[in-house]
């Protein structure tokens, strides 16, 4: 549409709106306005809506042919109380009128208005009190991930609508019963337990119960050829659905999966104190689902791969899936069972289920140091909130549309860290009291963070909503300096801690810190409160001058904690040598951010990874170690200088990857080799592996380990880079990870055109229906080999990012636009983002938060590369 249509279209509504108001004005004298009816749905929409309706029951028929092109016809009955006739009752649906074909209300046909996404109603048709709403449709299929043998519903947070007409907010909560019309050969699952199945016709039909009260964004069905597997534990049935076509790898993991979900509810009802508030409990594995997994109550879905494991698998990878589980059975209770009254809040429900996913598995790998874990949270919130993107934890939604822009680092790294801080504040045992409360009061309805900061309050002696209004509601990080004085004869005089707002808006964020002294052969740690801009470390006065502080030693303290010269001069000689992984863990943590700053080079920190694995022990330093050895060698290094490294590397990591003893290990270190290789010998190495004429003794590679290795090698374009593909291609016997092969193939041409025409084709919504398979092939167009060819992209990018935002899922928008400039650090790529920005001034300010964190590395690496 044409812009300036819209604008006088706009202009026009104004002007009737405001007649229309100013006689109701003049005929009521009242200040009764019309409900907000703008596109999406409005926090004025959602809250006149809450307030009138009540006791909402859907029942959905649903007819879905077997060709993807035709389209799925739906029948629905909503069922309502409603206190208020003299406004509009306005359901959501975003698809074009003719896609309503009739609409009755309480049993007689309705003239409605089809306007902004909604099906607008006049209040007098209905009664106060019992309604009903009868609607005959199209089903629209923006969000139903259509494919030839299946398909499936992802609603969160606001695309329901986008199929059946509702209202699509999570505080109307209703009652589904779901009927569906689907081909005979397949088979279909939803919330609701599924009461029978019969054969008419030509097709099947399955009769869903109905649910518990959900929110639409839980509503859930996948339908299509699906393998099930069924399994019982603690006396609970549970039903898994899966299209692995490899039936070792099936059946190596099943018992597991199983396994972990029971183990997980039962968790859940001893700490909570309530037993699994839905009828039943199944999980979809599907191939290319566009997260780790969606907590639909009695259908969880997952992506196949955190689920069904490799042989190759990392202990990371175990704990990942454990962890997934875990993560989404808690959603069953902390967002599904008690949900938050609005988006604003969405947090609030990821944050719980981490927190729980926590608890549940960590005592299962007592192998692994958690504590240690846990600080990867901190490197993750730390990437948002050291960018000039940072965003609070609860940000204000005005409308639900926007709602997908919420998520990111900051709930999911930043928001853990927080909740342990309260935890610590309150203590356990109040902690979980107040959750058990708060489930209790609020559940199958809504409540927001201030009702259980309230609830925490009234246990616990803090003032815990002046602690949530800087750690909840502000964004960024305190940067913490120390200051140390010493005695003529060398001694502490005095320790001091500093915290400064970096936006120097005078903020304090309190927080218990441990200071930790490192001497050569024991440790002083001290608790200290740093409740205020400074604070003297108590108890260091006399004391013998230590090697290196650690203000954040234990890993609690969030900030940016600089260091002092003698420690960062310390701790890039003698890291290895520190003798506690967690105390390895915590320095690495702060040299990172010391080199990000510009106070130590990244061939320091470089060499100091080498030295480091020689000696290293904990697996998770390891990793830890390996993801920053791989992100300094594409991003902060200029060509020459990964040139100059690239064989003392490989070296040693190859080395290590053969003397490691574990699978586990073997797999990191082959992992980092797959992708920093750049020596000819490290590539033919790489190559014979690929051909199988090279093993690895130790590691069975699979299907995708091979795609992985295919694709590198295409990168390099050191021999044929047409042929490596089309031979990868033969080889792929699993048609989803054919088709997704197929797919990014032109992402890893050799040949420049094709990769544009590529990227033009992106352009397009309908090619970015597979999402991660976009994000991959996006990652290759731009990797650090191709980034001058790839320049180009950056601009057209940027532009169709709002384009992205509303047609593709929450997380999309960042990981394309993170996908696009990870590979870059040149100054004109640096460049080109500025003036992007610059051009749109009014630009939406959501997304440029999103841009703006994509683009942190990038920043930094032109900064300290090109200074
Ligand atoms: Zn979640």
């Amino acid at each position: 549409m044409d812009s300036l249509v819209e604008i006088a279209g706009d202009e026009k509504k104004m002007k009737q709106n405001f007649l229309f108001g100013f006689i109701w004005l003049i005929l009521f004298g009242c200040d009764n306005e019309l409900v907000d009816t703008s596109p999406g749905v409005s926090w004025e929409l959602a809250q006149h809506r809450s307030k009138t309706i009540s006791n909402l029951e859907y029942d959905i028929t649903l007819n879905i042919p077997e060709t993807v092109d035709n389209p799925i016809l739906g029948l629905e009955t909503i069922r309502f109380n409603l206190s208020d006739i003299s406004q509009n009752v306005v359901l959501d649906f975003r698809q074009p009128e003719e896609y309503i074909h009739n609409v009755k209300i309480n049993g007689s046909s309705s003239n409605y208005l089809a306007e902004n996404q909604h099906i607008i109603i006049d209040g007098s048709f209905f009664n106060l009190g019992k309604n009903q709403i009868d609607i005959e449709f199209r089903v629209g299929d923006m969000s139903l991930n259509r494919n030839d043998e299946f398909l499936y519903t992802l609603f969160v947070p606001d695309r329901a609508a986008t199929a059946i007409p509702c209202f699509d907010q999570p505080n109307l909560k209703g009652r589904y019963t779901l009927t569906l019309y689907i081909p005979k050969e397949w088979t279909a699952v939803a919330n609701g337990p599924l009461l029978d199945e019969i054969e008419k016709e030509n097709q099947r039909v399955f009769y869903f119960g109905e649910t518990q009260p959900i929110s639409t964004y839980l509503l859930a069905f996948a339908v299509g050829k699906f393998q099930k597997l069924t399994a019982e534990r603690n006396g609970r049935k549970m039903v898994m659905y899966h299209r692995e076509t490899d039936e070792e790898k099936v059946s190596r993991n099943s018992e597991a999966i199983f396994n972990l979900h029971g183990s997980a509810i039962s968790w859940l009802e001893e700490y909570t104190g309530i037993d699994y508030p839905f009828h039943k409990f199944d999980f979809v594995l599907i191939p290319a689902f566009q997260y780790g997994g969606m907590e639909h109550p009695g259908a969880i879905f997952y992506k196949d791969v955190s689920l069904f494991l490799d042989e190759s698998a990392t202990k990371s990878q175990y704990l990942g899936r454990a962890g997934l589980i875990s993560h989404e059975t808690a959603h069953m209770w902390f967002g599904d069972l008690v949900t938050m009254n609005w988006f604003d809040d969405v947090w609030t429900k990821e944050v719980f289920a981490n927190f729980m996913g926590g608890k549940i598995v960590n005592p299962s790998f007592p192998e692994i140091n958690h504590d240690l874990r846990f600080l990867n949270h901190y490197s993750s919130a730390y990437g948002v909130d050291r960018s000039l993107g940072a965003n609070q934890i609860r940000q204000p939604l005005e409308n639900l549309n926007m709602a997908g822009t919420l998520y990111g680092a900051i709930i999911y790294s930043k928001a853990p860290v927080v909740m342990k801080h309260l935890e610590l504040l309150v203590g356990k045992e109040i902690f979980r009291n107040g959750m058990q409360k708060y489930l209790k009061q609020f559940s199958y309805r809504n409540a927001t963070w201030l009702d259980l900061i309230q609830i925490l309050d009234e246990l616990s002696n803090e003032d815990l909503k002046s602690w949530s209004k800087m750690w909840v509601e502000e964004p960024d990080r305190p940067i913490i300096d120390v200051a140390i004085d010493f005695t003529p004869n060398g001694t502490v005089r005095r320790l001091k801690l500093k915290q400064f707002d970096p936006k120097k808006k005078n903020r304090i964020w309190e927080q218990k810190l441990n200071v930790h002294l490192g001497y050569t052969n024991s440790d002083i740690v001290i608790p200290v409160y740093l409740k205020n801009k400074s604070v003297i470390v108590p108890k260091t006065k006399g004391l013998q001058k230590p090697n290196y502080i650690l203000p954040n030693g234990e890993g609690i303290g969030y900030g940016y904690f600089r260091m002092d010269k003698t420690t960062r001069g310390y701790l890039l000689a003698h890291l290895p040598e520190l003798n506690n992984p967690m105390k390895r863990g915590i320095a690495w943590l702060n040299l990172w951010e010391d080199m990000l700053y510009g106070f130590s080079s990244p061939n320091d920190l470089i060499h100091l990874a080498i030295r480091a694995l020689e000696t290293e022990t904990d697996i998770l330093n390891i990793q830890r170690i390996l993801v920053m050895l791989t992100d300094i060698f594409w991003h902060y290094l200029l060509d020459y200088q990964r040139q100059a490294i690239a064989l003392k590397l490989e070296t040693a990591l190859k080395t290590h990857l053969y003397n490691a003893q574990t699978v586990s290990l073997k797999s990191s270190f082959f992992r980092t080799l797959r992708s920093i290789t750049i020596t000819n010998g490290g590539i033919s190495w790489l190559q014979n592996v690929w051909m199988k004429n090279d093993s690895i003794s130790g590691i069975k590679f699979s299907e995708r380990d091979y795609i992985y290795m295919a694709a590198e090698l295409a990168i390099r374009e050191k021999s044929e880079t047409t042929d490596i593909l089309n031979t990868q291609l033969k080889r792929i016997k699993n048609p989803d990870r054919k088709l997704r092969f197929m797919f990014v193939m032109p992402a890893l041409s050799n040949d420049e055109s094709i990769r544009d025409s590529f990227f033009e084709s992106l352009k397009k919504e309908e090619n970015r229906a597979r999402e991660p398979w976009v994000q991959q092939a996006v990652g290759y167009l731009h990797h650090p080999l191709r980034a001058r060819s790839a320049q180009k992209y950056i601009r057209p990018s940027l532009e169709i990012l709002e384009e992205i935002q509303q047609t593709g899922d929450i997380f999309f928008p960042a990981r394309f636009i993170n996908a696009t400039l990870a590979g870059h650090h040149s100054l004109s790529s640096v460049e080109i983002v500025n003036h992007f920005l610059e051009e749109y001034p009014d630009y939406s300010p959501r997304l440029k938060l999103k841009i703006l964190q994509a683009s942190d590395r990038m920043f930094r690496a032109s900064e300290i590369l090109h200074q």
